[in-house]
């Protein structure tokens, strides 16, 4: 499965690395980034998983005020 977070649309409020610091973190220009991912054409962060260790990842979608994440 994939996650991907629109970069653009973030309005870094940290929910997402509060709730999945397993797969986000705060960047450096304050919005969030995806741990290991890697860059689309986009410029969305995109990471490949195993669904096994999805882990939190549907938290962090969840609580996303702005619903950027995605998992599929
Ligand atoms: S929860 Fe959404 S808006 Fe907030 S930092 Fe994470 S990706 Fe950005």
């Amino acid at each position: 499965m994939i996650i991907k977070l629109h970069r653009s649309k973030c309005i870094g409020c940290g929910s997402c690395a509060a709730v999945c610091p397993d797969f986000f973190e705060i960047a450096d220009d304050g919005l969030s980034h995806i741990k290991g991912s890697q860059k689309d054409s986009e410029g969305n962060d995109v990471l490949e998983i195993k669904e096994e260790n999805k882990g939190c990842a549907a938290e962090a979608a969840e609580v996303c005020p702005v619903q950027i994440i995605s998992i599929n």
